[in-house]
């Protein structure tokens, strides 16, 4: 064989090894897996899994996976429960992206208990990626979406403990103040997609939006390569265009786990004062591998396919 033949017939071998049977998606059908940030993950995950194990689309399992951590109260940081800003107010941030890299975004949206499924009509029913605030509750209300009171009672006890000092410190304790829930999945027909949905940072100014509805910052999807999420300090994860980044680091040739690690370490280049903050990041390749890193310890995340039976992991951290 000549060295040119021998070239390309290796460069195709590998990169069918790489992209495994999935990058035409011809019927083929591979072995579906979703995961998702933190241990509320694992309520969201069994959602995704109905859906999934049932050779479902990834993107139907992202959306109804994270919904139901969005309608949970006694998570603090997603949707109904999520804890308000610093004037009272709940206001959530959420965005999905599909196979087609078609994607959809809300941000400062008040009053509706399913930002993700709003995101996902702004993806499907307009020219638009992203809809903001006042636009995006009344496109909302328009659809069909009913108005509510998202602030639960132990939401705004917490908001006026906060009061009395109304210390500003918009920094993510990372123990117990990061619950954006990130799903990221692949389906049996080897196409990916994913959901991230968040009330953000608690305490925040009013009109502060995070990386969570940022395409490329909170979420990101390609489905030749890979599919990433983030939670932690939105601004950190913007700056770096976070999971924008992840995916082109797989596509580049690193795991998931080394595209998240190198990931956080730029962050902790860029970042100063990066050793009081959280950020971590969730990856899935074409072939069903994942991983995850975060600076600091305490991130986990939980997995759901056919060889894990829902459980969840530590994320390997910086620091
Ligand atoms: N990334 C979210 C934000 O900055 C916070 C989080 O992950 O909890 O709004």
């Amino acid at each position: 064989m000549q060295r040119r033949n021998f070239l390309s017939f290796g460069l195709a071998g590998i990169t069918s090894q790489l992209f495994g049977k999935s990058l035409d998606n011809q019927g083929v059908k591979n072995n579906p897996i979703v995961i998702s940030t933190w241990e509320h993950g694992l309520d969201a995950n069994k959602a995704a899994w109905e859906i999934l194990s049932k050779n479902g689309k990834a993107l139907d399992a992202v959306e109804a996976g994270v919904k139901v951590s969005e309608a949970d109260p006694n998570i603090t940081t997603v949707g109904y429960g999520g804890f308000p800003d610093r004037d009272g107010r709940v206001t959530l941030d959420a965005c999905i992206m599909d196979e087609n890299s078609n994607c959809g975004s809300v941000a400062f949206l008040e009053h509706i208990m399913h930002p993700i499924s709003v995101a996902r009509l702004v993806m499907e029913k307009t020219p638009h990626v992203m809809l903001v605030g006042e636009g995006a509750l009344d496109f909302a209300l328009k659809n069909g979406f009913k108005k509510e009171n998202l602030l639960t009672p132990v939401a705004e006890k917490a908001w006026k403990e906060w009061l009395r000092e109304a210390k500003y410190e918009p920094v993510i304790n990372f123990e117990n103040n990061h619950d954006t829930i990130g799903m990221i999945a692949l389906d049996a027909n080897g196409n990916l997609s994913g959901a991230c949905t968040t009330s953000g940072m608690s305490w925040k100014m009013h009109g502060r939006v995070g990386d969570s509805p940022i395409i490329g910052a909170g979420l990101y999807v390609d489905n030749e390569v890979g599919a990433a999420c983030a939670t932690g300090v939105g601004e950190a994860v913007i700056r770096t265009v976070g999971s924008h980044l992840v995916v082109e680091l797989m596509r580049q040739g690193k795991s998931p786990e080394k595209a998240c690690k190198a990931a956080v370490e730029r962050i902790m280049q860029r970042f100063k004062g990066f050793e009081k903050i959280q950020v971590g990041f969730l990856a899935l390749n074409k072939k069903g591998e994942y991983g995850a890193y975060c600076i600091q310890k305490g991130f986990n995340y939980a997995v759901y396919s056919g060889k894990v039976n829902n459980q969840l992991f530590d994320g390997k951290s910086a620091i």
